[in-house]
């Protein structure tokens, strides 16, 4: 090649210039980004309907976009009920509220979640007590959370972070053995399966986020709550509405029987969320053939984790986590977190949004250190503090790694995701230049 050439393709391109040194970026600054969620002419066209059709909130009697979803997802899930809810976070407090979760008891969540898994228990005044997570599916680890079980211990919440399902074997073992109510926190894992059975219909009760960055998305907020049992069904209907009993063909009677909220969702957002399930499918269909590919590119650079899939589960892919080990890199002496801020410059100045998705371990969030809480701090007050496991795996995580999150699901990534892949490829050739900016960065 004569040096007046320009560099061009790939394998050129990776030897080029940082573009955190003034080189091009290896993912030009036009093809960035893909839009989640893809919003299409139907959508439009299921939000304008339901807006015309009048029934602008779900409790009007007859059928509502709302009540077609709950039947869709409950039929989707493989469960006879499905109570939606205004997001997923209420979805979590009211599966909690039907399974009798209340004061004096502890609930059982990871140390790796969404804040939302550590405040559902707080709403209900029951205690969370943080288990710590497996290294490899970053979900939560049964030894760890079967260390934390005392006479308190009332539910455990497994979360399917990042769309990939817990150990749904070990935690019905435990909560067999103890007489633990299971909620899945399936908040992330839409349509991902657990030994061929899809999340949702693994425990006593399950809570989706239909939040409009998830996999199955509305136009802003919205949560589904799954369950086989008839009656927790019943108590989640009736607590969501203000304890009231709406039953189909009767005047509203307005008599509240049991202590509820306002929990609804709104018909607005059941209806674009009910579009969405309509290509749900091929957009699942279409990140099982883009995202393994790329992974498999990424999982060749020394010193880079990739998410793997257990093998008796299926991945739902919401969020991709990248876990660097500097020592594996040939690094010796590099601290992960130096080797993880140097990625995240140089990585993000190639055009790679990669982003830290939780910053520490739920337990350090400053609503539990300071036991925040109601009124003059109930649940905490008084009690001692709440047990919380040694999670050295969850800290790990935070510490040395990143995520993809968003651009991913878009059905049309893969070209995408081969920038980003040209991208690591490229800032992997320049190591040593890795190694003293993180030496330089921890
Ligand atoms: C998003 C999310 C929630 C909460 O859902 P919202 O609809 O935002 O209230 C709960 N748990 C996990 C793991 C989540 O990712």
């Amino acid at each position: 090649m004569s040096t007046t050439q320009r560099p061009t393709g790939t394998a050129v391109g990776r030897r080029a210039r940082l573009a955190a040194f003034g080189g091009t970026p290896a993912v030009p600054p036009g093809a960035r980004d893909l839009p989640w969620p893809v919003i299409t002419e139907e959508d439009r066209a299921a939000l304008f309907a339901a807006l015309d059709g009048g029934r602008l909130v779900s409790n009007t009697d007859g059928p509502t976009a709302v009540s077609e979803l709950e039947a869709r997802w409950a039929e989707f899930c493989g469960v006879p009920h499905c109570v939606a809810t205004s997001n997923g976070t209420t979805a979590l407090a009211t599966a909690l509220y039907a399974l009798g979760v209340g004061p004096g008891d502890e609930v059982i969540v990871p140390a790796l979640s969404f804040i939302a898994t550590g405040l559902a228990p707080l709403h209900l005044s029951a205690v969370p007590v943080f288990a710590d997570v497996d290294p490899v599916t970053m979900t939560l680890d049964p030894r760890s959370a079967a260390e934390l079980i005392t006479e308190r211990t009332a539910a455990i919440i497994p979360v399917h972070l990042h769309g990939h399902p817990a150990d749904m074997d070990a935690v019905g073992v435990l909560a067999a053995r103890h007489g633990l109510a299971v909620i899945e926190d399936a908040a992330q894992a839409h349509g991902a399966m657990w030994r061929g059975r899809p999340v949702g219909s693994l425990g006593d009760c399950a809570a989706f986020s239909l939040q409009v960055t998830k996999n199955l998305p509305t136009c802003g907020e919205g949560g589904l709550l799954t369950t086989s049992d008839p009656e927790v069904a019943e108590r989640a209907t009736l607590a969501r509405q203000f304890g009231e009993e709406m039953v189909p063909g009767r005047e509203r009677d307005y008599v509240s029987r049991i202590l509820g909220w306002n929990h609804k969702m709104n018909p607005l957002q059941a209806a674009f969320a009910l579009s969405q399930l309509d290509r749900f499918a091929a957009y699942e269909a279409a990140r099982q053939r883009t995202i393994p590919p790329f992974l498999a590119r990424i999982a060749e650079l020394p010193g880079i984790t990739v998410p793997t899939v257990h093998p008796g589960a299926t991945h739902a892919w919401h969020i991709l986590r990248f876990r660097f080990d500097p020592v594996a890199a040939g690094m010796d002496g590099v601290s992960p977190v130096g080797f993880r801020r140097t990625l995240h410059r140089l990585l993000r100045a190639e055009g790679v949004p990669v982003s830290r998705y939780q910053v520490m371990p739920l337990p350090e969030q400053k609503v539990f250190t300071d036991q925040a809480g109601i009124g003059r701090g109930h649940p905490w007050t008084g009690a001692p503090p709440p047990p919380s496991a040694p999670h050295p795996v969850a800290t790990g995580i935070v510490e040395d790694s990143l995520t993809l999150q968003r651009r991913h699901l878009h059905p049309a990534a893969g070209e995408l995701l081969e920038r980003y892949a040209t991208a690591f490829e490229k800032v992997w050739h320049h190591l040593p230049t890795v190694e003293s900016m993180a030496r330089a960065a921890a």
